[in-house]
């Protein structure tokens, strides 16, 4: 078997990722939690279970096993003072990972509700305990720790919409390509039987064939039970909007609920880096902010579930609100946050359609730029999301094309960022340049661009076409419930006054409320907003302070 990068020993040195308790941290811990005791090899948990606890090593020690390479070994052992405790714990799904005791054994056992009293009582733990379930993810990736595998060919659009989703919601997965023929053996180590692709295994155990988003949601525990209540909030949309708000939200106590169709992200997890958000002068990737903020909203108590695409609200001004979801299940609340964004609208090209995740793609994230090896690829678009799209994709291949409408990219796009791809050797800038057509059977073979300047049409070998040509507000599913402008951005606040469409002279809208008393509008698909990160998760926040003043919760 492939020696993993970083052995046992070698991970236990970084102590950003395994920290250990000082005595009054242990002291805090043993307050909230109770003691066990194990004997040597007796496991705490198996792999596959959904434990739910989080455990502090007092003495002995306990040893996290995982499979790596087709088999089961050691990953790490945490000694006193240590601790173990993931992202699983929030969210009730299985543990990739067993553990067992080394040595005649004594933890701190705390459910959810004492890690919440802990984290209170002791800052410290609950600042170590985050970074650790951050950097942990990093770590146990260069152990080589496997997680679900996912089989599937890379031409194949249900798979890459399988990876988005894991991808997506931070659940850790090996993917093996099942049309690369050195990965025939694998296959063949599934059995027999003929497969139905995408196949989900966990070692050799097949354990779902081609299976909706909603089944594998249930499975590996992404989809929640909601619970049967009125919620204070409930947050529709969980790109940066959605996140900001419901971080503010449940940080402080409001019965906080957030429906994505896909889970954590929204646009920004499509983002390679973003390099203009406060505070991370060389940037972060969109993921690694939708991940941060998710567990951040997790720890303060948020409800998340996904995937639920949310069908109707119905708005009840002064009662309780209705969200419907296309599954037919209602929840009822007292406030709305809509944070659903923008989606990347399509081109109208013949084939294009046709091979929508087989060659053509709406985003580009490490899932996709994994598809194209060295082979040319196209992106098209002039403005920061196509720029952005294009340098990430040149990390990994060197015949980037830029296609661009127009003659001056500067025009669109942020000058950092063009003069960036201006220089970028790997990146061709295609001016006065369109997409008439697009080929293939089964995958993407060639692209037809014109030069709009001369007229001339080049039949180019394309391997990815990547589109970013400007959006449309995701607010159809809102019908007439709230005033939309005329592109169907929704429109609150002062402008809803100046528009005649305020029905309640009594009193004036937050800056946020739409025409429905108790609904509000945050982020992209909200009219009049510029279309960025940070202002869309500051508007997230501010959704919450709108909330407060309509249930006259403010403190
Ligand atoms: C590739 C790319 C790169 C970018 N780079 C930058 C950058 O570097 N800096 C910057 O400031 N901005 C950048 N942006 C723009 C930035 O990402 C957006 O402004 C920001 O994500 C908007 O956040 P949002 O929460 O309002 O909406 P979105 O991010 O669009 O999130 C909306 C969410 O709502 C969900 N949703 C939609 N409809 C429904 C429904 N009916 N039911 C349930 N869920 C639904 C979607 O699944 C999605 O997760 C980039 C955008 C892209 C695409």
């Amino acid at each position: 078997m492939k020696e993993p990068i970083v052995s046992a020993e070698e991970v236990l040195m970084d102590k950003v990722a395994f920290p250990l308790l000082d005595e009054g941290e242990m002291q805090a811990a043993k307050t909230c939690g109770r003691l066990e005791r194990y004997e040597d090899g007796q496991f705490l948990f198996q792999a596959g279970e959904r434990h739910g606890d989080f455990f502090v090593i007092v003495s002995g020690g306990i040893e996290v096993m995982g499979r790596m390479g087709g088999e089961e070994r050691l990953v790490v052992t945490h000694h006193p003072g240590g601790f173990f405790g993931n992202i699983n714990l929030f969210t009730g799904r299985p543990s990739d990972v067993g553990c067992r005791a080394c040595g005649p054994t004594e933890v701190i056992r705390l459910s959810v509700p004492d890690v919440r009293n802990l984290v209170m009582r002791s800052s410290g733990v609950g600042e170590k305990w985050m970074e650790a379930i951050l950097h942990r993810c990093y770590v146990l990736n260069a152990r080589g720790v496997e997680g679900l595998r996912v089989f599937g060919a890379h031409t194949d659009a249900a798979t890459l919409e399988l990876r988005e989703f894991f991808y997506r919601n931070g659940l850790p997965h090996n993917w093996i390509d099942t049309a690369d023929a050195k990965n025939a053996k694998l296959l063949e180590e599934l059995g027999d039987g003929a497969l139905q692709f995408p196949v989900i295994a966990r070692g050799h155990r097949v354990l779902m064939q081609n299976p909706t988003l909603d089944a594998i949601a249930d499975q590996v525990g992404i989809h929640r039970t909601i619970p049967d209540k009125v919620f204070d909030t409930v947050i529709i949309g969980c790109g940066p909007a959605g996140l900001g708000a419901a971080v503010y939200a449940a940080s402080e106590g409001l019965e906080t609920l957030v429906l994505d169709r896909v889970g954590p992200g929204g646009q920004a997890g499509a983002s390679s880096r973003i390099e203009n958000y406060t505070g991370f002068p060389a940037g972060l990737t969109g993921h690694e902010l939708a991940m941060r903020s998710y567990l951040q909203a997790l720890k303060f108590g948020a409800t998340f579930s996904a995937p639920c695409d949310v069908a109707t609200v119905r708005c009840l001004p002064d009662e309780i609100h209705q969200v419907e979801m296309c599954d037919g299940t209602v929840v009822r609340t007292k406030t709305v946050i809509v944070a659903t964004g923008v989606s990347y609208r399509s081109l109208d090209v013949r084939g294009l359609k046709r091979l929508r995740g087989s060659g053509v793609y709406f985003a580009a994230t490490q899932v996709e730029a994994t598809l194209c090896d060295k082979r040319p690829v196209h992106v098209i678009g002039a403005g920061n999301s196509a720029g952005q799209a294009a340098m990430f994709l040149s990390k990994m291949n060197e015949n980037v094309n830029l296609v661009v409408r127009g003659g001056d990219l500067r025009k669109s796009m942020s000058s950092y960022l063009s003069e960036r791809v201006d220089v970028n050797p790997r990146i061709r800038v295609r001016l006065h340049t369109e997409l008439r057509g697009i080929d293939g059977t089964s995958e993407l073979e060639r692209v037809h661009l014109e030069n709009t300047a001369t007229g001339e049409v080049s039949v180019e070998e394309s391997c990815g076409v990547f589109v970013f040509i400007g959006a449309t507000p995701c607010t159809s599913f809102l019908g007439n419930a709230v005033h939309k402008d005329e592109k169907g951005f929704i429109i609150t606040g002062a402008e809803l006054v100046a528009s005649g469409k305020w029905n309640y002279p009594g009193r004036v809208p937050c800056s946020l409320e739409t025409s429905c008393a108790g609904v509000f509008a945050a982020g992209d698909c909200r009219a009049y907003t510029p279309k960025r990160v940070a202002f869309a998760v500051g508007d997230g926040a501010l959704a919450v302070s709108c909330v407060h003043d309509f249930l006259g919760t403010y403190t």
